[in-house]
């Protein structure tokens, strides 16, 4: 389906007045911000974390991926080093394989280990498997 600008601008329009029709103005209270996380107007990084944990309880992470969290947030090492670590845990390093995984590398070839042995390389090829040699 092609829309023109008549029809975007009708569809912005009807989404506008959907969010509207749920606002009720009040006139003798003052206007403020809310941060939706608790119910506040205060914004707090700690109030985040403890809400993004407190989903990630309730999801996929398991107990020991929480107590590995815990390790690396909790712990004295410089902030790099513990971005590092929860990078590593994530599989969020740019390893080969993440690097196909986003499109960046497009080859097969090029996703192989950097050091020839022709292995994929991944997290845990480049921190364990390649040290053991
Ligand atoms: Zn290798």
């Amino acid at each position: 389906m092609i829309l023109n600008g008549a029809d975007e601008g009708r569809g912005e329009w009807l989404e506008l007045r959907k969010i509207l029709t749920e606002v009720a103005p009040k006139r003798n209270e003052s206007d403020g911000f809310v941060w939706p996380v608790d119910g506040t107007s205060d914004y707090s990084v700690r109030g985040y974390y403890n809400k993004l944990l407190q989903e990630s309880t309730e999801e996929v992470v398991d107990t020991t991926e929480k107590e590995m969290l815990k390790v690396i947030w909790k712990s004295w090492m410089p902030s790099k080093v513990q971005v590092f670590g929860w990078r590593l845990m994530k599989e969020r390093l740019a390893t080969r394989d993440q690097l196909v995984k986003r499109g960046i590398i497009v080859t097969d070839e090029e996703s192989l280990c950097v050091f020839g042995c022709l292995q994929l390389e991944d997290t845990n090829h480049v921190f364990s498997e390649l040290y053991q040699n």
